[in-house]
């Protein structure tokens, strides 16, 4: 489950006198439970690329999959983590991790189960009755990772989500990442300009160019044999 299949994907944004051509033929198959890296420099399109495959928005070309079945919108089987993705402020902390599965009509008391498993994984058990002004930045990332992995999504895209942090807290982040990765099993899209992010995190990275927005190398990249 999981796995992405996009080809000749085209985006051109048109205005009433403008044309400017975002993406032009991408293709990318990202395996089921796949780790995979879009690096490229600002203005490359890698976020355009991302929000399509959101279903936040339409291409003006090509075909997107997950799991043979097109894209058409925004679904529960894509879980998003933005950079500036914002937590529901009225909501507490487990609120928010409970909200997709709530929505989906899970009961109270497995709703429960569920985010005490996360706020474990997350390590802010103590935080659950906080509101997400109360924590720092990472905190925060923390909480919007387990909002979407409770979800349950198949596929977990990421665009930048640990761009505004400090460097430190930036490692811890990716860190734990790798380890939820690691145990979920789920298929990340994940976006970045910065490469030792990239190669860090990533089982494979495609570099993408800009002018137009197009994918111009790949690479695999080697784990230690204790991590596959
Ligand atoms: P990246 O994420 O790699 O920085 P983006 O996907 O945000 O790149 O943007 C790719 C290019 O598309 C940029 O030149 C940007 O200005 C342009 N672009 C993005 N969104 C729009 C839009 N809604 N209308 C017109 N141009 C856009
Ligand atoms: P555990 O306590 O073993 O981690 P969970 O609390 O994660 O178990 O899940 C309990 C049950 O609820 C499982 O049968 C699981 O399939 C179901 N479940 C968990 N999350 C969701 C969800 N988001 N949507 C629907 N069912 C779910």
């Amino acid at each position: 489950q999981g796995r992405i299949e996009i080809r000749g994907l085209q985006k051109v944004y048109a205005s009433a006198k403008t044309q400017f051509e975002a993406l032009r033929d991408i293709d990318l198959t990202i395996a089921e439970n796949e780790f995979l890296t879009i690096l490229g420099p600002s203005g490359c399109g890698k976020s355009t690329l991302l929000r399509i495959v959101a279903g936040l928005e339409d291409p003006t070309g090509g075909e997107l999959t997950v799991d043979g079945d097109a894209i058409i919108g925004p679904g529960a089987d894509r879980g998003m983590v933005f950079q500036g993705y914002t937590l529901f402020p009225w909501l507490t902390v487990r609120e928010n991790i409970e909200y997709g599965p709530k929505l989906k009509g899970v009961p109270t008391l497995v709703r429960r189960g569920l985010s005490s498993h996360w706020l474990k994984i997350i390590r802010l058990e103590s935080f659950a009755k906080s509101y997400p002004k109360q924590l720092s930045g990472g905190m925060k990332q923390r909480v919007a990772i387990a909002r979407a992995l409770a979800n349950r999504p198949k596929v977990l895209l990421m665009d930048e989500p640990f761009g505004a942090l400090d460097a430190q807290t930036k490692l811890e982040m990716q860190e734990m990442l790798l380890e939820v990765w690691e145990r979920e099993k789920t298929t990340v899209l994940f976006i970045t300009h910065d490469i030792d992010e990239a190669i860090f995190l990533s089982q494979r990275i495609v570099v993408m160019g800009a002018n137009p927005g197009r994918i111009i190398r790949e690479f695999q990249v080697e784990l230690p044999n204790e991590r596959t």
